[in-house]
C-alpha cells in the first residue's frame, strides 16, 4: 500500500514545472488545493504575470509576534530525457531492498520539491493534532529560483505582500546530505559572474603589434587563476569532506574566453568571463573593489553580470534561539547537526538582504546526492522520515519567544 503522503508527493513531482516553460499555473492550482484540504489559510501573489507564488498560513495565537517563513521553490531544472531510465515527470515508484522500500524517480525529487512536500505534510500533522502555537507560520512556494529568482523571491521579498507577512525568521533550502550529518546553513557564498573586456591594437598576424587586447587581459586571467589555486589549496588543507567545506573558500572558474576571428588577424577585443563564488567569511564589497582595481590597472573594462547587495541580516551566532531549536530538533529526531556555509546560492539571500535571518536546512541525510543530475530520485523511507522532523521544527520555531 502506498502511503497517502507519498501519493501527494508524487502528484507534486508530476507537475512539469521545468524550465524553460514551467507549468506554474497547474502547480499553483495543486498547492491551493492542498492548502484547502489541510485547512490552512492561503494567498496567491503574482509579482510577475504568469508566475504565481503560493503562500500557506498556519495561524498563530499571537498575531503581534513576527512570523516564521518556510520557503521552497517550485521550479526544476531541465532534463536530458535520453539519459533517464524513467520518465522524469512520472514519479515512478521503483521497489528495492526486497520490496521493503522504494525509489521515486523524478526531476525535483531532491531539488527541492521534497522539502516543499514535507512542509505540507508537517502542516497536515499539526492541523490534525489541533495544536496551536504563538507565532504564525507561513510556507511560501516560489517560482524561478533556478533562474536568479526573477519572478520569485527577488520581487516578492521587495513587495508589500511580503512586508504584510511580518517575517521574523526564515527556513530555506537545505541540500540532501550524502553522509550522516544534517547540514545547517545560516549563510552562503555570493555569486559573482563577471566579464573583463580588453581593447587593443590590431593588425596582421605576421607583425609584432604592441598594446594588444590579449596582452591586457592575460594578467587579469593569471591573477584570478592564482587566486583559484590558492583557494583550492586552502580547501584541500581543511579537515573533513571537500563538498561540505566548499562554502568556506572562494571558487573561481574561467567559463567563457572570447576574441579573435581568424588566425592571421590580431584581435581588437578579448574578453574573459568568470564564475566566482565568494565566501561569506570575507567582505563582498571589498572584493568588488579588488576586481574593479584589477581591471583598471590592466586597462580592461569590467562588467558584473549580476551584483548582489550586502547581506544586512545579523550573522547567526551560537546563542541564536532559532539555531538552537534547529539543532535540538536534529538531535531529537536522530540527526547529527553540523553548521556550515552553503556553497551555492539559494532564495535565503533575498531575506538576508532585507535584514531577516534565514537558515537552510534539509531533512534528508545518508542519501545519494543527485541535484540537477540524471535519474534524480528520493528514497521513500527517507522522505517519510522527514515528516516528523519538519513537524517538530515548525512547532518549536513557532514557540520561540520574541527577543527583539
Ligand atoms: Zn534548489
Amino acid at each position: 500500500m502506498e502511503p497517502a503522503s507519498v501519493t501527494r508527493f508524487r502528484e507534486y513531482l508530476k507537475i512539469k514545472t521545468v524550465h524553460p516553460t514551467p507549468d506554474y499555473e497547474k502547480c499553483a492550482e495543486f498547492l491551493v488545493n492542498q492548502a484547502k484540504e489541510i485547512g490552512l489559510g492561503y494567498q496567491v501573489v503574482e509579482c510577475v504575470k504568469g508566475k504565481p507564488i503560493v503562500i500557506m498560513k498556519l495561524e498563530g495565537t499571537d498575531p503581534s509576534l513576527p512570523s516564521i517563513l518556510l520557503n521552497s521553490h517550485t521550479d526544476v531544472v531541465p532534463v536530458f530525457r535520453d539519459k533517464w531510465d524513467y520518465d522524469p515527470f512520472a514519479a515512478t515508484r521503483v521497489p528495492f531492498d526486497d520490496g521493503k522500500d522504494f525509489k521515486i524517480y523524478a526531476r525535483g525529487a531532491q531539488d527541492m520539491k521534497v522539502q516543499g512536500a514535507l512542509y505540507m505534510e508537517a502542516f497536515r500533522e499539526i492541523k490534525a493534532s489541533g495544536k496551536k502555537f504563538p507565532r504564525t507560520v507561513y510556507a511560501s512556494f516560489v517560482p524561478d529560483e533556478e533562474t536568479v529568482s526573477i519572478g520569485g523571491m527577488d520581487p516578492f521579498s521587495k513587495s508589500q505582500e511580503f512586508r504584510d507577512l511580518n517575517v521574523g525568521f526564515g527556513i530555506d533550502e537545505g541540500s540532501v546530505s550524502a553522509d550522516g550529518n544534517t547540514y545547517i546553513l545560516p549563510s552562503e557564498r555570493a555569486t559573482v559572474p563577471v566579464v573583463f573586456t580588453a581593447h587593443g591594437n590590431t593588425g596582421h598576424g605576421s607583425q609584432f603589434i604592441e598594446g594588444t587586447a590579449i596582452e591586457k587581459i592575460l594578467p587579469v586571467i593569471n591573477e584570478l587563476l592564482d587566486l583559484r589555486a590558492s583557494e583550492l589549496a586552502k580547501l584541500n588543507a581543511l579537515p573533513g569532506q571537500r563538498e561540505t567545506n566548499l562554502g568556506l573558500v572562494t571558487g573561481v572558474n574561467l567559463t567563457i574566453l572570447e576574441g579573435g576571428k581568424q588566425a592571421n588577424v590580431v584581435p581588437e577585443t578579448f574578453s574573459a568571463t568568470f564564475d566566482i563564488r565568494y565566501s561569506p567569511l570575507k567582505d563582498l564589497h571589498e572584493f568588488y573593489e579588488y576586481l574593479e582595481n584589477l581591471a583598471a590597472k590592466n586597462g580592461c573594462e569590467i562588467k558584473f553580470l549580476y551584483r548582489e547587495e550586502k547581506n544586512i541580516s545579523k550573522p547567526v551566532t551560537d546563542d541564536n534561539e532559532f539555531l538552537k531549536v534547529i539543532k535540538s530538533t536534529c538531535i531529537d529526531t536522530g540527526r547529527k547537526p553540523v553548521v556550515t556555509v552553503m556553497s551555492a546560492c539559494t532564495d535565503a539571500r533575498w531575506l538576508r538582504m532585507k535584514g531577516i535571518q534565514s537558515i537552510g536546512v534539509g531533512a534528508i541525510h545518508d542519501h545519494p546526492e543527485y541535484p540537477h543530475a540524471n535519474n534524480e530520485y528520493m528514497i521513500e523511507s527517507k522522505y517519510i522520515d522527514g515528516i516528523p522532523f519538519y513537524t517538530m521544527l515548525i512547532e518549536r520555531l513557532a514557540c520561540v519567544p520574541d527577543t527583539n
